[in-house]
């Protein structure tokens, strides 16, 4: 017997499951459709979007529906378009072996008519913003006086946007002894009194202690100066170069700004706020989800509806008023099992803030570094590096090589690799090489200061940053690969610090005095076949603890006897020296 089995799903829906892939029911799936299935009763779920509790009320729902009656038998209300059209699509996928049901969603800002047709076409299940579904109440567009079963989706999130009458207008339309279930990240006040005014001794369940998803998700916060907030998010787009993100702004204005300022800088951002069209609003949806948008500038009303699933970052630009909207948003990543970063932007005075948001979420954020200039450059090398390793050849330039191959005459492989390169960056490195330290102090002192060392994870005058050729791709994350390095080089704890994966690569720090040491011990290392190189990097490690860089003479020293495989040694052309069968992970 399968786990779903086990729930007492019938074969239709585990059928669909295993199209699906789905092998094990989540947590709020374990704990609701049992409960759902053998009993009639209201329920009042505590859980967040990407926990598969659309799942959870629709198994249960489909599988109690009559397919054979036309009949309305089930509502689900939620609180945006976006959801609404999300929470449709899986219940028509959960429901494909279920012969005659119709799942029809209805929505603002489309053809009302259009929408009306379909109901009277026969839909057992409605799934509703509150706003259409009273307009369509009003013009007896819908009848949904039988229904047995109701659904409030995200009801924080519905009450949060100003919906309580309508709701309590349509459940007026609904029979007294119908279900309720009702679904809802966080419980404030107003949730906690929809229960007791509309639901009749419900079950209660909660998914995790803490905030769901937490487990996913890291909380990072970054100390910057007030006027460089822009600047700040910038570098951490430009230090994450596959990001997938949503920047949450405070207001319209400046989601707006924030988002025109980097389109404007190359980046492919999108804004989406209540100041736009609903078509305008789609266009960049669309675009976001097919990646063509990498950086979704939103406002949090907006982006309530936004549940795409591999969001890697989520990125404060500015705190939110209230700790629930930080649950709300950090919830956008991490999401299916993935997981995710939600990233804070604060000037000193916000700190305090915070501690309140550790508080409530339970989990501790970690102060971070913005990366310096240098060690951006880095990352962006070592990207584009990557990025031309893996592109696939065109077959279609195969008629323009000859041509291609007259203009490049001449030029070496070493030399072409170079210019290759430098094409894209030199762009990053003229911006970058110029710019100063954004790293604001905790201590009151103004950045740029020597006193900047002097909090948190900041490596020490004597520290130095090193460059790894592992990342995330091979199965890290800072953990582990702090594990890994303390194994193999047989270290105590704190002895590295600053580990930071990136993709395909990471960045570590020890004590000057035993550089040496390390690079020796990386010399000609390989983990299953494969070479784990380690050089001294150029960056600061993102403070300006390198400024003196004395752990930059053991790195030198290295290379005269280790021989010479670094990018560090620079601009002069070490990037590929003889390195190519050694870096052989880079091209
Ligand atoms: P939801 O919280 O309902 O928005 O679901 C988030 C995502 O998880 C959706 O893409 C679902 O298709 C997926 N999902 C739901 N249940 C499971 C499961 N048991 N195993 C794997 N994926 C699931």
């Amino acid at each position: 017997m399968t786990k779903f089995e086990a729930l007492g799903l019938a074969q239709p829906l585990l059928d669909a499951i295993s199209d699906l892939g789905f092998e094990t029911p989540s947590e709020v799936q374990e704990k609701s459709i049992p409960v759902l299935l053998e009993k009639d009763t209201d329920l009042v779920a505590l859980a967040q979007t990407g926990t598969g509790k659309t799942a959870a009320f629709g198994f249960p729902m489909i599988q109690k529906i009559n397919a054979d009656s036309r009949t309305t038998q089930g509502l689900i209300l939620s609180p945006t378009r976006e959801l609404c059209l999300q929470i449709t699509n899986e219940l028509k996928l959960y429901s494909k072996y279920v012969k005659g049901l119709n799942v029809v969603a209805i929505y603002g800002g489309a053809s009302i008519t259009e929408q009306a047709k379909q109901i009277k076409r026969g839909a057992q299940i409605v799934v509703a913003t509150p706003g259409r579904m009273k307009d369509m109440i009003g013009r007896n567009m819908v009848d949904i006086s039988k229904i047995d079963y109701c659904v409030l989706d995200e009801a924080d999130e519905m009450l949060n946007m100003g919906f309580y009458e309508d709701i309590k207008d349509i459940l007026s339309n609904t029979p007294e002894e119908k279900l309720t279930w009702l679904f809802s990240a966080t419980m404030p006040k107003e949730v906690a009194s929809i229960a007791k005014k509309f639901m009749h001794q419900p079950v209660e369940i909660t998914v995790g202690t803490k905030n769901a998803g937490a487990a996913t998700v890291q909380h990072e916060f970054y100390m910057v100066g007030g006027r460089d907030r822009y600047a700040a998010l910038k570098r951490l787009a430009d230090a994450n170069p596959g990001i997938f993100s949503v920047v949450f702004c405070r207001t319209k204005r400046d989601t707006q700004r924030v988002a025109e300022k980097l389109i404007e800088d190359g980046y492919n951002a999108g804004a989406l706020h209540g100041d736009l069209s609903q078509n305008q609003r789609d266009l960049v949806m669309n675009a976001f989800r097919k990646k063509q948008v990498q950086m979704l500038v939103a406002t949090d009303v907006a982006a309530r509806g936004i549940d795409v699933d591999d969001i890697t970052h989520v990125i404060n630009y500015q705190l939110p008023d209230e700790i629930e909207t930080y649950t709300h948003r950090s919830g956008r990543t991490g999401r299916a099992g993935k997981s995710g970063i939600s990233m804070v932007i604060i000037t000193r005075s916000e700190l305090r803030k915070i501690k309140s948001i550790e508080s409530k979420i339970k989990q501790e954020f970690i102060q971070k570094q913005l990366p310096s200039g240098i060690e951006i450059c880095e990352i962006q090398l070592y990207h584009l590096a990557n990025k031309i390793k893996e592109t696939k050849v065109n077959k279609d330039i195969d008629a323009y090589l000859p041509a291609i191959y007259d203009v490049l005459e001449g030029i070496d492989r070493e030399e072409l690799i170079k210019k290759m390169v430098s094409v894209e960056f030199s762009q990053f490195f003229n911006y970058y090489s110029k710019t100063k330290d954004l790293n604001s102090s905790e201590s009151g002192k103004e950045r740029g200061g020597r006193d900047d060392a002097g909090y948190g994870d900041i490596p020490n005058e004597g520290s130095v940053r090193y460059f790894i050729n592992i990342g995330e791709r091979d199965g890290y994350d800072w953990m582990s690969l702090k594990d890994f390095l303390r194994d193999t080089l047989n270290l105590e704890k704190e002895d590295i610090f600053n580990v930071d994966t990136k993709d395909s690569f990471s960045f570590f720090n020890t004590e000057a005095n035993i550089t040496e040491f390390i690079l020796q011990t990386f010399t000609d290392f390989k983990v299953d076949g494969r070479f784990v190189n380690v050089e001294v990097s150029k960056s600061p490690g993102g403070s300006k603890g390198g400024k003196k860089r004395s752990g930059r003479k053991g790195g030198g020293g290295r290379r005269k006897d280790g021989g010479n495989k670094s990018f560090k040694s620079g601009k002069k052309g070490g990037f590929n020296k003889k390195g190519g069968k050694k870096r052989s992970g880079f091209y």
